[in-house]
């Protein structure tokens, strides 16, 4: 057999394994859309899954008992650190020194409901959730604690759900659930929509029409899943 004909018989060949592969993903595709679209929900970590604020409160009491701090009650806007530095400036670094500290993150302790609410919407049918969380650029010790505390509370292989970025305007999804009020990134017009999760630091802010809360994980968060299936 000369050569041409031989690269004709593989380019048939692999022409064929080519339209096989079509047929299964056609098949896959057209039996997944008899189903539904899939939902991806994207949650974030600290303040909706892990207590970030109380164990950052209860961290710098015991670190710095003589300093004044900010109750929980008292707390506005997002950035710890930037309301302690308006209370007195040195505290601005004595906040951060908080996270950035070896078992801050690992140590946190899941907000209540988040850890089951998040288990029961991956076993749903046509839903992917995936963590959805930003590391603090000091690394040394956050993003490994992250994927730790996601082991201790989710199991290995929920280890596969993980995203971790600094920009979550990159990701697409139908739903992040996250405590930022405002999540910005490179991409201005991010897939999904915002569904802000109430934290102490923004339950006094007035959201916009079209924006939607979740209170707490006994809030209804099922139906905030169920209104964006097709
Ligand atoms: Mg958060």
């Amino acid at each position: 057999m000369s050569v041409s004909a031989t690269t004709r018989l593989l380019g048939t060949g692999r022409t064929r394994i080519l339209d096989s592969f079509k047929r299964i993903s056609v098949n896959m595709s057209s039996s997944s859309a008899s189903c539904g679209k899939r939902l991806r929900v994207l949650v974030d970590m600290d303040g909706v899954l892990a207590d970030f604020e109380g164990g950052f409160l209860e961290k710098y009491r015991t670190r710095y008992p003589e300093e004044p701090y900010i109750s929980m009650d008292d707390r506005r806007g997002f950035w710890v650190s930037a309301q302690y530095g308006k209370l007195r400036s040195d505290l601005y670094e004595k906040a951060i020194s908080i996270w950035e500290s070896k078992d801050f993150f690992i140590e946190l302790e899941p907000l209540p409901g988040g850890v089951a609410a998040v288990k029961e919407m991956a076993k749903m049918d046509n839903t992917d959730v995936f963590i959805c969380t930003s590391p603090i650029k000091h690394y040394k010790y956050c993003p490994y604690e992250k994927y730790s505390w996601v082991e201790k509370h989710f199991g290995y292989d929920f280890l596969e759900q993980v995203i971790l970025t600094r920009d979550k305007t990159l990701v697409s999804g139908d739903l992040l659930i996250d405590d930022k009020p405002d999540i910005l990134g490179v991409e201005s017009k991010p897939d999904w929509e915002h569904i802000l999760f109430t934290a102490c630091h923004n339950k006094h802010l007035t959201l916009g029409p079209s924006q939607r809360r979740l209170q707490s994980w006994s809030d209804d968060w099922k139906a905030i899943l169920d209104s964006k299936r097709h």
